[in-house]
């Protein structure tokens, strides 16, 4: 059989909801550039198909850059001595809040380092504001704490949590990330599943090391985990990192990732990530065509905005109206809108995939 044959054969396969084995998958990371619009456009279908042609927005607040992690790819590290730190004051979150809520955006992310200044008291009553006075949809992504803290985030009224796994492979994320392991980081996600919230995780696509096989580990732990929330974005590297000046090979294999990604689990919410917008003019747009239906702008006020440098020339700069008005005239041209609704996962799948 053609390797043509043969990716015609998967990408049906996918398309009507078989499962595809490591193999498949492995096949589709590798496949020849020249059938990628095929691939591309069946996760296009399925993503029309099981979420819809809107696209959803959360809003991110970056609240505080301070992290006492170490991991080897990202300019917040604790070692980075060349970061100015920040905190936003309460008052600062409350009113970037509002201001999400007066975008017509319907959910908020709170982001932040691994700080431990945040206690659960703190992040609590943080919750308990927000919902208060915007009853926004809110997300934490704060990194790995207790169950007993998972709790009480939930208890105080937060709904979603994004802890993105990095990568499958043991070795490569102990090397990237010292002192931590994945399988901790497994269990956090289990208990976030658990706990009832709309769980996140992903990984980072373009890593030093990586293999297509440690990429395929990567869609089947997504799968297994039955998380809602897909965020997977290229690896950029950061001057001022020990990963500094390795290159990343470009916004293809990312992409792939992405359409395997919808293929697998059909109705996730899968963001087109501003690390893509940032490796490529065209990344957001790009993939948006290959399965993507979340689009996350950045609210932190400016002045905290440049200095939460996870990794360098981020996008997405500019007040909210101006990124808001940027983003619609993008949807508009490859004929999408923005949905004002919360965007959760839906419960159940669409059960007959249009065939085209
Ligand atoms: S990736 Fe997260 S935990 Fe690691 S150093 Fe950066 S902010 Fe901290």
């Amino acid at each position: 059989m053609s390797i043509s044959d043969r990716i015609e054969k998967l990408l049906l396969k996918a398309e009507i909801g078989k499962p595809l084995t490591r193999e498949d998958i492995i096949v589709l990371l590798k496949m020849p550039g020249e059938l990628l619009s095929d691939l591309f456009a069946t996760a296009d279908r399925v993503r029309h198909n099981d979420v819809g042609n809107e696209i959803f927005l959360r809003g991110i607040i970056e609240f505080s850059n301070v992290c006492q992690r170490n991991c080897l790819y990202c300019g917040l590290r604790q070692g980075n001595a060349k970061v100015e730190r920040y905190r936003m004051t309460d008052q600062e979150i409350l009113e970037t809040a509002a201001t999400i809520k007066k975008a017509g955006i319907a959910t908020c992310v709170l982001q932040s380092g691994e700080d431990s200044f945040y206690n659960a008291d703190k992040i609590c009553r943080l919750v308990e504001s927000i919902k208060e006075e915007t009853d926004l949809v809110l997300t934490l992504s704060i990194g790995e704490r207790p169950a007993s803290d998972y709790r009480a985030f939930a208890e105080a009224g937060a709904n979603r949590y994004l802890l993105k796994h990095e990568t499958a492979s043991t070795e490569l994320y102990q090397y990237l990330r010292p002192g931590c392991r994945l399988d901790a980081r497994v269990s956090c996600l289990q208990t976030l599943k658990t706990l009832g919230f709309e769980t996140g995780t992903g990984n980072m696509v373009g890593l030093p090391g990586q293999t297509p096989e440690i990429l395929a580990d990567d869609l089947l732990l997504m799968r297994m985990l039955d998380a809602d929330m897909l965020g997977i974005g290229p690896f950029l590297p950061h001057p001022d990192t020990p990963l500094a000046g390795i290159e990343n090979d470009g916004i293809d294999m990312t992409l792939r990732v992405i359409a395997i990604a919808r293929l697998l689990t059909r109705n996730t919410n899968i963001p087109a990530t501003t690390a893509l917008a940032t490796l490529h003019p065209q990344g957001r747009l790009l993939a948006l065509a290959a399965g993507a239906n979340v689009v996350m702008p950045d609210f932190t006020p400016e002045a905290y905005k440049r200095r939460y440098d996870i990794y360098p020339g981020r996008a997405d700069v500019g007040s909210a109206e101006e990124i808001i008005k940027g983003l619609k005239k993008d949807f508009e041209s490859i004929g999408r809108t923005i949905s004002t609704s919360v965007g959760n996962r839906p419960k159940t799948l669409n059960s007959e995939p249009t065939l085209h």
